[in-house]
């Protein structure tokens, strides 16, 4: 017997509509790239995506068709990619930091038709468009007025190209399995992967990242994604705000610690979610100045462990709520958040900074488990760790055009490449990367707890951990450091105090004092590059 109950298909346009209907006068802030502050609602931007998806038909952009966007968090950037969507074509994310020749080969794997560019990266399109035989044309996020001279054969201005066509544009319907858009991973390891979202991996997940436990989004607040639109998915900023009718608050070019405060200030955010690092700068920046954070309730911190301290201060000093959250480009990407159950609402103070170093647990929609490596199921005793794995309607289930099918098995499992420990509540800690976890005698050693032990103390700016060959143990671990300006730890004296915070046999060997410590694209420590400069080190005595 089946249900007898409407087959509405879950398509990403709708949520503009439901945005546009109910929340139609709702306040989208951006900081324009030409500078002044801009101000639209869901209504206009509603309007506005249905002429960009007029106009690219007009350009015989079709169902299914790659459209590329290389923009900061801008009203513009929205609208492109609710056209993009209405029309059926895929929204493609590109991340701007990566190498040029990186980008053009992306571009050239998902044979991007056209591009939205802002005026920011256009040195860098004019520098790879030759490169990638499938790109028709670049429509520079700006006005005719505001418009650089370019080489680029076949740029034109957003503004006078949307207006060659009305708005009159009713929405395609397809099947709600449709590719939606494509975010490719940094790829660290190996060329990039491509992962697809589907409309309906979109709406779904965006009605998960919506919920009290997970982001805890509503139509009062006034949420700021300083999270790049094109960082796995914009955190999926991008549909959950409208779909909950939340203010978008978009910081625009401005990532630094005084752009940041005056947008969370003076447009009176409410939330607001990015990488660690941009938070370290914020915090430097209040500190300077004094300020405080008035109308700021939660700021989600994801991307990377978020350090204790960071908590800390956001919550002692200015009174703003931590929410430490993992995910992936290929989980769409919300895997978990770390909010308190009733069980762990009697904790305080360090006990509680402990509860949320932790990456948390996951919302409806995503199911988890750790494994051995023969793929045995371990226990949930929040210290037992294992590979990370997950499954759920917005996890990938393979990646663009069958790359990387070693990270998907049979019964649907992504292996996350990630290690971690589950406790009896479901709460996930990460302890590393599989490809960084330092196998020592045949146990694993987490090199994540030895950095964040590291960085600890008072004379460390930054620690990173790699196994490093060893003729006994197989592997050991070498920690690297740079020293906070000004200071002069030794190897004994960072030693010494971490001894007795860890097991003996996780102890470092050694200490190596640099100056620099390498970082991707999206901030994160490069351990493979950091191994290929410690190739030749052995450790004394060996
Ligand atoms: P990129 O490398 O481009 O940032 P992703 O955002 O997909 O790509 O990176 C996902 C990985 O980032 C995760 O598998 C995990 O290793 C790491 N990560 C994300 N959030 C956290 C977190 N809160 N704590 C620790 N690691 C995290």
């Amino acid at each position: 017997m089946k249900g007898l109950m409407q087959d509405w298909p879950l398509l990403c346009h709708k949520i503009i509509d439901h945005a546009d209907i109910y929340h139609g006068d709702r306040e989208i802030v951006s900081r324009s790239v030409e500078g002044p502050i801009h101000r639209t609602n869901y209504r206009a931007i509603g309007e506005r995506a249905r002429q960009v998806a007029k106009r690219l038909e007009l350009d015989g952009i079709k169902f299914g068709d790659r459209v590329a966007t290389m923009a900061w968090n801008t009203w513009r950037h929205m609208e492109a990619w609710y056209g993009i969507l209405g029309l059926g074509a895929v929204y493609h994310t590109l991340n701007p930091r990566l190498f040029p020749d990186q980008i053009a080969w992306i571009m050239n794997d998902a044979e991007d038709r056209l591009l939205f560019v802002d005026l920011t990266f256009l040195p860098l399109v004019e520098a790879i468009a030759d490169k990638v035989p499938s790109l028709e044309k670049i429509i520079v996020l700006t006005d005719a007025a505001h418009m650089p001279e370019t080489k680029l054969k076949n740029a034109v201005p957003y503004e006078e190209w949307a207006s060659e066509v009305d708005n009159d544009f009713a929405w395609n319907e397809f099947d709600e399995n449709s590719a939606a858009g494509m975010c490719y991973t940094s790829g660290t390891t190996g060329d990039p992967k491509g992962v697809v979202y589907s409309h309906r991996s979109n709406v779904l997940h965006a009605m998960a990242v919506a919920q009290p436990d997970m982001l805890n989004l509503s139509s009062r607040d006034r949420m700021m994604p300083v999270v790049p639109l094109f960082h796995a998915n914009g955190w999926s900023t991008a549909f959950v705000c409208p779909m909950v009718g939340a203010s978008m608050i978009l910081p625009g070019a401005g990532m630094d610690g005084q752009s940041i405060y005056q947008m969370l200030t003076e447009e009176r955010v409410t939330m607001t979610a990015a990488v660690p690092t941009v938070w370290l700068m914020l915090l430097q920046h209040l500190q300077d100045i004094d300020g405080a954070l008035p109308d700021l309730e939660n700021v989600v911190i994801g991307g990377s462990a978020c350090p204790r301290a960071i908590t800390q201060t956001f919550q002692d000093k200015y009174g703003v709520r931590v929410m430490h959250a993992w995910g992936m480009t290929e989980m769409s990407p919300l895997g978990t958040v770390c909010s308190i159950k009733p069980e762990y609402a009697h904790l305080a103070g360090e006990e509680k900074l402990d509860l949320q170093a932790k990456q948390g647990h996951p919302p409806f929609t995503v199911e988890m488990k750790i494994t051995d490596d023969d793929n045995n199921a371990l226990p949930w005793d929040g210290e037992t760790f294992g590979r990370l794995k997950v499954r759920g309607p917005a996890v990938s289930s393979a990646y663009y055009k069958g790359h990387g099918a070693e990270h998907f098995d049979a019964e649907n499992w992504f292996d996350t490449g990630d290690v971690a420990h589950v406790d009896a509540l479901g709460y996930m800690e990460i302890t590393d990367r599989a490809k960084d976890v330092i196998k020592s005698g045949g146990e694993w050693i987490s090199s994540i707890e030895l950095e964040n032990l590291a960085v600890s103390h008072d004379d460390v700016a930054e620690a990173a951990v790699i196994g490093i060959a060893h003729p006994k143990w197989d592997e050991r671990p070498l920690l690297v450091i740079i020293r906070k300006e000004g200071s002069t730890p030794t190897k004994e004296s960072i030693l010494e105090f971490m001894s007795g915070k860890i097991a003996k046999w996780w102890m470092p060997d050694d200490v190596a004092f640099v100056d620099e410590i390498p970082h991707t694209a999206t901030g994160k420590i490069q351990k493979t590059v950091l191994r290929e400069q410690f190739k030749d080190y052995s450790f004394p005595g060996t």
